[in-house]
């Protein structure tokens, strides 16, 4: 009788993959350029290549999300857990969702049924600085991409789960790595590489979906070169936009960091790859006198060869680990009768920056966070005005003692006024959502030279809580006047994402396991689910038969337990988890679809 189960099992199995094999169809480059405009498909990461994290949707709104019930949940398994900070993708009733340790599922959307695991061999000796995450998949044509810890970009197929093409981006004993999602353009999937606690120098790759040829090549630091690639030969691609030592002293710009290691958004407007760069490496500035360019930046990149368009510097010669990677989100607005093309980026370093998307000029910026030690605010160029004793003193210097430079205290800390937990924007409402966070640390520097695979900092650190209650803020920013409309306070730092809705909602996660819902107006809180482990992933929405699907993965992990210093004294009793929780309003149909089974 066991016996017989199980074939009747696996019949049913195949059955459903021949089902899906029959309904879902080639994702073309139209499809997910109006990824944002169809929600019956959750094609990017960002739900829309803008980043907006922002749906259209509004049957489940402020008046019904106190009956969200979960539909079902789905275990990523194994013994290895850690943080999960993934996006699902949803296409042709299958969810696509990655998990730690360089893992993706298809699972069917309506059942949560596994439908195929791919699980990447990682070798001995992968370096992530900052836990085994990814953060979620790419989607074109009847393939899936997904980079990996090992610094490899992976394409398998959409209905097997099985390896079409694998490519080594970057070499993970230098300390490269890939964490980001995957964004895909005009049939090229383009990803970031992380490493810049490692001396690594920061990468952007763009290869062909279908075949896994290289197309193109940016460096991010100045001097090195960009390259286009064609049959598999590099040609030269110009440089960068400025010779080795204009902004970098001597060798320094040779393991100059800059990781691009969040990945990007696209700008369909202007035909631009909007990406952030990390810390200029080592940390210790004292060591590179000069502006650093183009690490802690935003680039805009053309995306058929890689070029550099313009770039923005939020930190010039960045010395905290404030990186630069925060998401550019692309957004419109009207002044002076004009339609103004601008694009936000809420940075680690505590600033708010609005800027023209066009040429990356500087429009307005302020602070979003309580309060900033290392600059007192921003020029008209946006450039930071920077504090007196601000910076963490020089080993080398007249301070100096036992070879530590003075000791400062900063705040933000370094893992940031926000970290690389998106926020979204509102259509509805004009304002951006901000998972933010109030911290601070001792900071100080050491000398330190460069050895392969070895972390290059040359500085030491201790984050604290500023706050006896509260770490994390979420919080509700108007990007035109820079005030807060509305703030919630959390006792953990936050570390997942945020989505909109035009049902007047914002939902985002907590480290204490609640997956929550907002009144975007108010910041009320209207719902909360405890998903059993810390929600640090990117809540999405979707439809399905009809009906507002919300599903957000859950796993406590990342950043802040590794790096944290006493604040982890506020998480440490969290526990790991690995799953992606399923929701939607109840319905006779949902619930007899279930009975049927
Ligand atoms: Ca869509
Ligand atoms: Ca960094």
């Amino acid at each position: 009788m066991k016996q017989l189960t199980r074939i009747s099992t696996t019949f049913a199995l195949s059955a459903l993959a021949l089902s899906i094999a029959a309904t879902s169809h080639a994702v073309t480059n139209e499809e997910i350029l109006r990824d944002q405009q169809t929600p019956e498909d959750i094609l990017s990461y960002g739900m829309g290549l803008n980043g907006q994290r922002f749906s259209p949707m509004d049957s489940l709104n402020k008046a019904n999300v106190n009956q969200l019930t979960p539909a079902w949940a789905f275990s990523f398994g194994g013994e290895k857990q850690r943080g999960q900070e993934s996006q699902p993708l949803i296409k042709d009733g299958v969810m696509y969702v990655t998990g730690s340790y360089s893992r993706i599922w298809a699972v069917d959307a309506r059942t949560g049924e596994e439908i195929w695991q791919y699980d990447a061999r990682l070798p001995e000796g992968i370096m992530p600085c900052c836990d085994v995450v990814n953060r979620g998949a790419a989607i074109y044509g009847d393939k899936v991409f997904f980079g990996t810890l090992d610094a490899k970009m992976v394409a398998l197929d959409r209905e097997t789960g099985k390896p079409v093409w694998i490519k080594k981006v970057a070499d993970y004993q230098e300390g490269y790595a890939i964490s980001a999602a995957p964004m895909v353009v005009d049939g090229k999937v383009i990803t970031g590489t992380a490493g810049g606690e490692f001396g690594v120098v920061g990468k952007i790759v763009a290869y062909d979906a279908e075949t896994g040829d290289k197309a193109w090549e940016r460096p991010t630091i100045e001097g090195h070169m960009g390259y286009i690639y064609e049959d598999g030969e590099a040609v030269e691609n110009g440089i960068t936009g400025g010779e080795a030592n204009l902004t970098w002293p001597g060798d320094m710009w040779k393991n100059g960091g800059g990781a691009p290691w969040l990945g990007g958004t696209y700008d369909e407007a202007t035909n631009s790859i909007l990406m952030g760069t990390g810390n200029p490496a080592p940390w210790n500035s004292h060591l590179r006198p000069g502006d650093n360019l183009f690490a802690a930046s935003r680039l805009a990149l053309n995306p058929d060869d890689g070029t550099i368009k313009w770039h923005f510097q939020t930190t010039p010669n960045e010395g905290w680990d404030f990186d630069g990677v925060n998401e550019l989100i692309s957004f419109e607005y009207e002044e002076d009768g004009e339609t103004v093309h601008a694009a936000a980026t809420a940075d680690r370093n505590g600033f708010f920056y609005v800027l023209n998307r066009e040429n990356g000029d500087f429009i307005r910026g302020f602070p979003f966070v309580d309060k900033i030690t290392w600059a007192s605010g921003l020029n008209d160029d946006g450039s930071p005005i920077f504090t007196e004793g601000g910076r963490p003193g020089n080993p080398f210097g007249d301070d100096a003692e036992d070879g530590k430079g003075e000791t400062v205290f900063a705040q933000p800390s370094f893992l940031g006024g926000k970290n690389w937990q998106p926020m979204a924007y509102s259509q509805n409402t004009g304002l951006f959502y901000v998972p933010s966070n109030e911290w601070s640390m001792d900071i100080w520097n050491e000398d330190v030279t460069y050895k392969k695979g070895a972390a290059f900092l040359g500085a030491g650190f201790t984050i604290k809580p500023v706050n006896d209650d509260y770490v994390g803020v979420l919080r509700a920013m108007d990007p035109h006047t820079g005030e807060e409309v509305w703030r919630h306070e959390n006792p953990a730092p936050l570390w997942g994402g945020v989505l909109t809705t035009a049902g007047g909602l914002v939902f985002t996660g907590t480290p204490e396991g609640y997956l929550k819902a907002f009144d975007d107006e108010t910041g009320e809180e209207l719902w909360r689910f405890n998903t059993g482990s810390g929600v640090v992933g990117n809540p999405v929405t979707w439809e399905m038969d009809g009906e507002q699907y919300v599903s957000v993965a859950s796993g406590w992990g990342g950043a802040v337990p590794l790096w944290g210093g006493e604040v982890g004294q506020i998480v440490k009793d969290f526990n790991q988890g690995g799953m992606v929780w399923t929701f939607k309003l109840p319905s006779s149909a949902g619930n007899a679809d279930v009975a049927s089974r």
